[in-house]
Order: structure tokens, then C-alpha cells, then sequence
């Protein structure tokens, strides 16, 4: 597919539109009939996951002497990107985006070998558990508790995963009377965890959970940083996880657009091209600015995560918020240049609306980021 929005506008390193290119043509030679065909089979995309990991894709974010390739944010935004751009939005890409930079930031030397250079390469992969039904947004109600019993949902990839990092309450509480949360490490099959699959709209290869944790052995080899400080360290991950379901949100952007307007091109009803007309043209030029706007935004956001801003976690949440908005305004319009071929599956667009819609929700919603920008941005009162 050609590239109508070329990489000038958002690149933020020289190496970027090569690092594009090579992505591009490796998650390319893939498609996105390769994705649709993954998913229609119920299977899971191993081999353009085994390939992207054997070409270094998966870990540029992780540290060099853990296997990784040593970069930052900034390069995992371009690969995730494209990645997505090429019809293959994998959601495993965010599933796996909070947990390795917790570990480099808070983990002892024997985790950091243990997990890092297995996430760095793909050959391993871990789930993260924070959301519980009883819980939702308010994560102080967390009731897991690190004495081994509770109940997480929508826990994502853990039939993939070979652990999930798990976000317990501790005995520990604070001057509010509040528990402190811990974090641990736990074996996927670990002796008492059971889950059952929750069914979705989502064409995706991903399935999430509600998982069990029935009297879980949980050892002090299997705590992240320090007992009660979990949310702190839950932070190190938050600004990956949002720039990550950004890029996503931006690829997909990108693929409807690219599409949209070459079918606008292509398509002739009356005697001009369907681009001609305004009622075509104007909505696919607007998304197009918008999903610009995102995209800069991401590309911003993923920058000063890099050099540990104290702007970045704002800019990350809006960035997150603006790149769903975008993608779903994106999508909207390419679905209805296509007329009716836009809701059939074979032209791969209607099928990618609830993997862009999903980031109005998760991993944070468009409320809690409103919370956010108009608490600490704005310098409102807290309303919650
Ligand atoms: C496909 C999918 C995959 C997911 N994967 C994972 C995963 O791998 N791991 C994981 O832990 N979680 C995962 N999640 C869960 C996701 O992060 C949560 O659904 C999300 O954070 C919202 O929490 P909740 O569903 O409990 O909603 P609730 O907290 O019940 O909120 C419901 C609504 O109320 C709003 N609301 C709540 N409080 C306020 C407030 N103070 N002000 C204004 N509005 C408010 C929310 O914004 C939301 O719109 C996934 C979810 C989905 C759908």
C-alpha cells in the first residue's frame, strides 16, 4: 500500500524513516489478510511474531545488556506503528508494553535476567492483571490479596503469556487507611489459577480473561521492587502503555485513510471519481488532519518519555485520548467511501472498529484522561 503520509512531519530521529521502511516491509509481506486469516482460524499470529522478534522489533525499548536494542519509546512508537498500518494492530504489542519497562525499572538483577531478554526477543511473554470487577478505575479498591486469593478480568494474552504481573493489595496501609498495593510476577499456570475467556467484538487474535486466584503460592521471589510501593511502580509502565495504544490507534488511522482515498480515487459512480465530490473529499481531508495531529502528538509524548520528562505522562494520556478519537473519526469516513463493501470483511475495515474503539476504554479511559488534564493540567478540583 502506498505511503501518503510519508514520515517527515513526526519522525523524531534521523534513523526513523529507514526503521519505517524496514518495518513496513517486513510486517508487509504479511498484510492484512495474513491478520484476518489468523483471526477467522482462531489461531495467533506466531509467525509474524516469531519474525519480528528474530529482527530485533519486539525489544528496542528493553536495555542492551538484557537483549533489547538499547533505544527508547521513541523507536517501539514508529515499529508499533507501522505495524498497525500495515493491517496488523496487535494487541499483544500493548499487553506486553507495561511490563518490561516496570521490570528494568524496579525488578532485582535475578528478574530482569529471567524476564527481560525472553520479552526482548518475543520467545517470552507476560500479561498484566490491575482490573478487577469490584475495582474497575478505582485501583485503591483492589481486592487480590497478596495472601494468594481474588479476582481479576480482562486480563489480556495470559493463554500466550508465561506470567502475569499481578497487582495485589498488601497488609500495608497508608495515612488515609488505604492498603498499599504490591506487584508480582506469577507463573501463567501457576497451582490455582483458573480463567475463562470473555467474549468480545474485537477481530483480534487476543483473548482476554477473568481469572481466578484460588490460595496462589506467592513467594518473596516473585515480588516487583518493593511490598506496598506496586503503584509506584505500576508508573514506570504507564507512559509505554499509553503511547503504545496510540500507535496502535495511528497505524490503524493510517491503514483507513490510505485506503479511503484510494478507493475516492478509484470508484466512479456518476462521471468523476467519488473523490471528487466535496461530501467524499472534505470528512477523509479532516480525519487525515486529525490523525496528523494525534500522530505528532504520540511521536511528542514518546520523546519526552525518553528522556524521563515530567510532561510526559500529560502528553502520553492525550496523546492516547486523541489517537482513538482520530482513528475512529478515520475509520467512519473510509468505511463510508467504501459504501456498502465498507462493512464487509473483506475489505478490512469494518473489522478494525472495536480494536479502535477499545482505546476509549482501556487501558485507561477517555474519562480518567479528562480527570487528568483537568485536575493537573487545568488546576481543577479532584471530583472523585
Ligand atoms: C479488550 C480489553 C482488554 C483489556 N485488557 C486488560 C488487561 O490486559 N489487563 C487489565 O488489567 N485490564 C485490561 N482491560 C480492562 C481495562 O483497562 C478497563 O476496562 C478500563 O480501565 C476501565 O475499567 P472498568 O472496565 O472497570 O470500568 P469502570 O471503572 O467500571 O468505569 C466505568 C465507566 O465509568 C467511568 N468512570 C469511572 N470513574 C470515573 C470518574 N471518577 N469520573 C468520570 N468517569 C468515571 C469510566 O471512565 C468508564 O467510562 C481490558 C479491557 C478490554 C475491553
Amino acid at each position: 500500500m502506498s505511503n501518503i503520509f510519508g514520515s517527515t512531519l513526526v519522525d523524531t530521529a534521523d534513523h526513523h524513516p529507514m526503521l519505517r521502511e524496514s518495518v513496513g516491509k517486513l510486517v508487509g509481506s504479511f498484510g492484512r489478510t495474513y491478520f484476518q486469516d489468523v483471526v477467522k482460524r482462531k489461531a495467533k499470529p506466531v509467525e509474524l511474531w516469531s519474525a519480528m522478534g528474530e529482527a530485533g522489533f519486539l525489544g528496542v525499548h528493553i536495555a542492551e545488556e538484557y537483549g533489547g536494542g538499547g533505544s527508547g519509546l521513541a523507536d517501539y512508537n514508529v515499529i508499533v506503528e507501522e505495524t498497525a498500518a500495515q493491517g496488523c494492530p496487535m494487541l499483544s504489542l500493548v499487553i506486553g508494553s507495561i511490563c518490561a519497562p516496570i521490570i528494568q525499572a524496579h525488578c532485582s538483577e535475578t528478574l530482569k535476567n529471567e524476564w527481560l531478554p525472553g520479552l526482548a526477543s518475543g520467545k517470552k511473554r507476560m500479561s498484566f492483571a490491575i482490573t478487577e470487577p469490584n475495582a474497575g478505575t478505582n485501583t485503591h479498591k483492589v481486592t487480590t490479596t497478596a495472601k494468594r486469593n481474588g479476582t481479576k478480568y480482562w486480563t489480556s494474552g495470559v493463554d500466550e503469556a508465561d506470567a502475569i504481573m499481578v497487582v495485589c493489595r498488601s497488609e500495608m496501609v497508608d495515612t488515609h487507611g488505604r492498603h498499599q498495593l504490591s506487584l508480582f510476577i506469577i507463573p501463567a499456570n501457576a497451582p490455582g489459577i483458573t480463567r475463562t475467556p470473555i467474549e468480545t467484538t474485537l477481530h483480534v487474535p487476543e483473548v482476554s480473561f477473568t481469572m481466578f486466584f484460588d490460595n496462589v503460592e506467592l513467594g518473596p521471589e516473585c515480588l516487583v521492587g518493593e511490598e506496598g510501593k506496586g503503584l509506584r511502580h505500576v508508573f514506570a509502565g504507564l507512559n509505554p502503555e499509553r503511547v503504545i495504544a496510540a500507535a496502535i490507534n495511528n497505524g490503524i488511522s493510517r491503514f483507513a485513510i490510505e485506503k479511503g482515498a484510494q478507493q475516492s480515487k478509484d470508484r466512479s459512480v456518476w462521471n468523476t471519481p467519488i473523490g471528487a465530490h466535496q461530501g467524499i473529499a472534505h470528512p477523509l481531508a479532516k480525519a487525515y488532519i486529525v490523525v496528523q495531529q494525534a500522530r505528532l502528538m504520540t511521536a511528542r509524548a514518546a520523546a519526552l518519555s525518553d528522556i524521563s520528562s515530567p510532561d510526559a505522562g500529560e502528553i502520553a494520556n492525550m496523546a492516547k485520548l486523541a489517537a482513538a478519537d482520530a482513528s475512529l473519526e478515520a475509520l467512519d469516513q473510509a468505511i463510508q467511501i467504501h459504501g456498502g463493501n465498507g462493512l464487509a470483511i473483506e475489505y478490512g475495515l469494518a473489522d478494525l472498529w472495536f480494536i479502535a474503539r477499545l482505546h476509549k476504554t482501556a487501558p485507561v479511559s477517555r474519562e480518567m484522561i479528562l480527570n487528568f488534564v483537568a485536575q493537573h493540567s487545568l488546576g481543577l478540583p479532584k471530583s472523585y
